[in-house]
């Protein structure tokens, strides 16, 4: 990809909502029909090629990847959204780097350049990258989702994420992440050949809760990038095109509120408003509660106000009490 970039005419949400069709067709073709066509062969695996064992185990692993990405990689490594002692630290990194998705320090410092340049140039995935027409965000949804993973152009370490770069036992995780990449695959067929004690369980626990899940943690990250930049409500005033997105909140674990922490990039809570279920938030709660993770940064209602498009959803902010009215 050495396509030049353009700078990102503002757009209208209305003018979104018109380009919609051929967005939804590009996303279907790239994102949801492969995941559909394993899907459709669920029941066709089923009892031989696909058990509760399985289930069960794809669970655990996407949960523990999938978190390590966004409670790890993301709120804690990134943006700092509360300290933790170097046990958690190490568990966050470990746990992260089983998603496959990069060493923390590459991860750390594309996701910086990308909230610095947010759908600007320099953003290294923004679906606005090749303008605004629909030809144009169809392509730009692909490069947002996989394309820029092949992009020539690196995110320079020692810039962005200099402080990853320091830290010796992130260091050594980064040394061993080909180790870390055969535990993640090799784990689930390990305790799928032990719970079931046979080699057929050992295999397709490795399709379904090693293989199937990397996909899908990895498609769900993606679409952080892409749907989540393009698709869905901005109810906050973010200076980019982010969205919010509900049904991606639950396999997201409350990443694809989007808009809101483009808004507050720092808050360890992205699902702000009432009723939007945000998985990580509530297990950064636990952690607080336990004493595993210290000084969170869990978002201001007041200032959360001040940043709304429609002052008058103020009512649905989570612990937003309105000034009470004071007689003259
Ligand atoms: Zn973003
Ligand atoms: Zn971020």
């Amino acid at each position: 990809m050495t396509a030049t970039p353009e700078i990102v005419t503002p757009v209208r949400p209305e003018e979104l909502q018109i380009q919609g069709n051929a967005m939804r067709i590009t996303i279907g073709v790239f994102v949801v029909v492969p995941l559909l066509a394993v899907v459709a062969a669920i029941p066709v695996a089923w009892g031989s090629w696909l058990s509760w064992t399985d289930i069960a185990l794809l669970v655990l692993f996407y949960a523990v990847t999938a978190a390590g990405i966004t409670i790890g990689y993301h709120r804690y490594f990134t943006h700092g959204s509360f300290k933790a002692g170097r046990g958690v630290k190490i568990l966050l990194a470990l746990a992260g780097s089983m998603a496959l998705e990069g060493s923390i320090r590459q991860w750390v410092a594309d996701h910086r350049k990308h909230h610095k340049y947010s759908d600007e140039v320099g953003d290294p995935h923004s679906p606005w990258r090749f303008g605004t027409s629909k030809r144009a965000v169809a392509k730009g949804l692909y490069f947002a989702h996989v394309g820029w993973l092949f992009d020539e152009e690196q995110t320079a370490i020692e810039k962005y994420a200099p402080d990853i770069k320091a830290d010796k036992d992130l260091e050594a995780i980064s040394r061993w992440f080909p180790a870390i990449v055969a535990a993640s695959l090799l784990l689930p067929a390990l305790l799928g050949g032990l719970i079931t004690w046979s080699w057929v369980g050992a295999l397709t626990a490795f399709f379904w809760a090693g293989l199937f899940r990397i996909a899908i943690v990895h498609h769900v990250t993606w679409s952080i990038n892409s749907v989540c930049h393009v698709f869905g409500t901005r109810p906050f005033d973010s200076r980019d095109f982010s969205t919010n997105v509900w049904w991606l909140a639950i396999p997201s674990l409350g990443e694809s509120w989007h808009n809101l922490h483009h808004a507050e990039p720092t808050a360890a809570r992205h699902g702000v408003l009432k009723g939007q279920v945000d998985l990580s938030a509530v297990a950064i709660r636990a952690m607080e509660r336990a004493g595993l993770a210290k000084d969170v940064r869990w978002p201001k209602p007041e200032r959360l106000v001040k940043k709304l498009e429609d002052p008058t959803m103020a009512h649905r902010i989570r612990g937003y009490r309105a000034p009470s009215a004071t007689s003259a």
